[in-house]
């Protein structure tokens, strides 16, 4: 079977429609072929490969599940698995991805107005321009909440002045989602900035230990103008940004799966081809032990994040039920690529073997779109009906 991978082990493929299998093996034979030979180059660069752009743009994924405006229409599970089998491939390819489509994209379909949909969507679709999501500030992380830029009314638009921290893409692009706090209401509020509006600036944050090709940036706003038409007329407070982080967080969920199957398929290649002591190391019951237990991770992890797609896909899905697959992941990744680090030995620690970039690149994974802390106090709020965010005063 062309499509079976040691980490298939319960034949996932089985559980996706034809649709969504085409999808799956289109990304996984790009990525395998055109993306995987350059992606460690880059990492330890800390560049970011534009010219693997057109290639990604002719896979037809950017934009997921948005319907019209030139996006692909996928179902909520064909989207999940573009992002499983990118981040299969590297984790920082998927996150340059999901800021643009996830956040960037989607914040537009579900939070812009029908001309801000047709004047963006279409180009941001075929990756001839970029995007990047701004909620994050340099005192404001997981209070994201209590963010302090602010947006003030004046004669045609608003005026945003404050920092951004964090976010990934800015450094190059072309329209920026800036969430800011409007100075009358004290409400959020939502504006498209573009790349050349005097007064922004995005320095690039250096020396990340995980996924480094990706650019994030500190973005500094200086009385920077931004028109009533690029206003988000649907960003009316903090809950509609979280409405579309609980959407958004269902395809996060999927990098750490994508991550983990990835790490499990080289490491079961890699302990029958390695021998010591006369015997292929999958020889070894401690070394089986542990491929066992990544494996068993794996297809948990993937038949959560599949039923999470089916719950969205009927309408049921809440974001506490996101939340905690996010959390949950991320975790369970956590673990099974350091087992999968062990089993490479000194390999294990080369950016080469694929396992160690993958090692690095799950921390910032685990702590952005909500730490695993915050996501797991998102669920625990749901499950209680009690908020837990603040300490007791
Ligand atoms: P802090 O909020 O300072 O948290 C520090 C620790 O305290 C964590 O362990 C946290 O879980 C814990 N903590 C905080 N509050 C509580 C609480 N109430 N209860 C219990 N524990 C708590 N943001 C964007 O807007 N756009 C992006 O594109 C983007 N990309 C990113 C890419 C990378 C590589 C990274 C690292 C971050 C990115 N972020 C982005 C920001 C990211 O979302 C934040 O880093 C994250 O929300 C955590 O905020 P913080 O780093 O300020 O940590």
């Amino acid at each position: 079977d062309q499509m079976m991978h040691p980490s298939d082990y319960y034949q996932f493929d089985d559980l996706l429609t034809s649709e969504e299998q085409a999808v799956r093996m289109k990304v996984r034979e790009c990525m395998e072929k055109e993306i995987a030979p350059i992606m460690t180059q880059y990492w330890e660069k800390a560049e970011f490969p534009f010219h693997v752009v057109p290639k990604i743009a002719a896979l037809r994924i950017a934009g997921g599940t948005i319907k019209g405006y030139g996006c692909p229409g996928l179902s909520i599970t064909g989207a999940a698995i573009s992002v499983a089998e990118v981040a299969r491939v590297d984790g920082s390819c998927s996150t340059f991805l999901l800021v643009h489509s996830s956040l960037a994209m989607l914040t537009i379909a579900l939070c812009g107005s029908e001309a801000q949909k047709q004047k963006f969507l279409p180009s941001l679709a075929q990756l001839n321009t970029i995007a990047c999501w701004g909620l994050t500030e340099p005192d404001y992380g997981s209070d994201a909440s209590a963010l302090r830029t602010t947006a003030t009314k004046v004669e045609g638009g608003w005026i945003l002045e404050g920092q951004k921290r964090w976010i990934g893409n800015s450094t190059f692009a072309d329209v920026l989602v800036i969430f800011a706090r409007n100075a009358t209401t004290n409400q959020i509020n939502g504006y498209i900035v573009k790349k050349d509006a005097p007064g922004l600036t995005a320095t690039k944050i250096e020396n990340k230990i995980g996924l480094r090709m990706v650019q994030n940036g500190d973005i500094l706003l200086k009385k920077v103008f931004v028109s009533d038409e690029d206003r988000l007329p649907g960003v009316n407070s903090f809950k509609d940004t979280s409405k579309v982080l609980a959407v958004s967080r269902v395809m996060v969920a999927w990098q750490p799966i994508g991550i983990s199957m990835g790490v499990y398929d080289m490491c079961h290649r890699y302990l029958k081809e390695r021998k010591q002591f006369g015997a292929p190391l999958a020889a070894f019951q401690l070394n089986q032990q542990k491929l066992v237990q990544m494996l068993g991770n794996v297809q948990a992890m993937v038949l959560v994040g599949w039923r999470l797609c089916k719950l969205y896909e009927s309408g049921k899905m809440t974001p506490g039920q996101a939340s905690l697959a996010k959390a949950w992941t991320s975790s369970k990744a956590r673990e099974t690529v350091s087992l999968g680090r062990e089993l490479l030995g000194g390999n294990g620690i080369l950016a080469d073997f694929l396992v160690a970039k993958a090692f690095c690149d799950l921390e910032p994974i685990y702590t952005y779109e909500g730490t695993y802390d915050i996501n797991t106090l998102v669920t625990g709020r749901e499950i209680t009906g009690l908020a837990s965010f603040k300490p007791a005063s």
